[in-house]
């Protein structure tokens, strides 16, 4: 008979317990997410916002969990839990996605299927409710990759998905955000890239169904007081998301610039595919090796054709937790 264990831990710059299971063990299905990577420091998350954050991150993988135990595909698990964060206010994804340096929202996201490697994204979106919708639309219905901006919501009312007025976004604190970097930028003179935000909040998935098939999505605001039109790595397939069924499949959060120079989501398969490592391993390399070494912070989730699952980050802290036929772990890092 089967039965689950639930843990919660609360763990303060603790990198143990990043890679699960070992390579022989293979499970019939399973699920890894993430709430983004970042520098919180240690205790300023209060008892009551770390119950909410565990609340709907146990939420979230509870849903995939049904829709993987049940047969349903790993598109849908991803999609589903997405758009649930999505929902939430406390990630910055959907509801809750940080302020430009013009005070708009503008949203990315991203889908990758590891059996067609078939993809859809959607970058700069201002009134789109799920983007991770309208990724999957792009991929499912239209020809394209990458759809942008006007283009994209045009496209995404096309195929019903819902909108919403521009006010949806709006959440106090991350205004006062944007508002307190702006006097910062002002007071100090800071550059460009001493203004990018600490703070991250990125949201993503990525599941293996019991057919095999491993989808992977990412879903953000991107980063605070960006300003240009900037568009992170979240919504380009293989720096932010990628997925193929013979290796695995990655979701990742951080400063967006480095994982796009690194091409980290797909750097990760890569690693398995020509070098023989394991998830772990090639996750962790990349975290912890090439991207500290470069000055790019965050981390990745990511997942094998046999379920065995990495969560590295090189940050203080990420929301993360997966789901197995036996297991359901949320980890909170502060
Ligand atoms: N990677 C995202 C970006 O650069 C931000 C994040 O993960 O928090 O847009």
């Amino acid at each position: 008979m089967l039965f689950r264990i639930t843990v919660v831990l609360l763990c303060v710059l603790c990198f143990a317990c990043q890679s699960h299971a070992p390579k022989e063990t293979s499970h019939a299905w399973a699920m890894v997410i993430h709430g983004g990577a970042g520098f919180s420091k240690k205790g300023s998350l209060s008892k009551e916002k770390e119950a909410e954050y565990h609340t709907i991150l146990n939420q979230a993988l509870t849903r995939g969990e049904l829709i993987l135990k049940n047969g349903g595909t790993s598109e849908d698990a991803v999609v589903e839990v997405i758009a649930m964060l999505e929902d939430s206010p406390l990630f910055n994804a959907g509801k809750g996605a940080v302020f430009t340096h013009d005070k708009q929202n503008e949203l990315d996201a991203s889908i990758m299927k590891g059996d067609d490697m078939n993809a859809g994204a959607v970058a700069g979106v201002r009134s789109i409710k799920n983007p991770i919708k309208a990724a999957r639309a792009v991929m499912n219905d239209s020809k394209h990759v990458l759809l942008t901006a006007r283009g994209a919501e045009t496209f995404a009312s096309s195929q019903s998905l819902e909108q919403v007025d521009s006010s949806y976004f709006f959440t106090q604190k991350n205004y006062d955000r944007l508002l307190k970097i702006l006097d910062e930028e002002k007071d100090v003179g800071l550059d460009d890239e001493q203004q990018s935000d600490e703070k991250f909040g990125t949201v993503g998935a990525v599941a293996l169904d019991q057919s095999g098939n491993i989808t992977a999505g990412t879903s953000t605001g991107g980063m605070t007081n960006k300003k240009w039109d900037r568009v992170g790595d979240s919504p380009i397939i293989g720096a932010g998301t990628y997925a193929n069924n013979a290796t695995c499949g990655v979701s990742c959060t951080g400063h967006g610039e480095y994982f796009i120079r690194y091409a980290v989501a797909t750097d990760v398969s890569k690693r398995m595919e020509y070098l023989g490592e394991g998830v772990g391993e090639a996750a962790e390399h990349i975290i912890h090796s090439s991207l500290k070494a470069a000055g790019g912070n965050g981390g990745l989730i990511a997942l094998d054709k046999y379920g065995n699952i990495a969560m590295p980050f090189n940050t203080t802290a990420m929301f993360r937790g997966f789901v197995r036929p036996d297991t359901l772990v949320t980890l909170l890092y502060e």
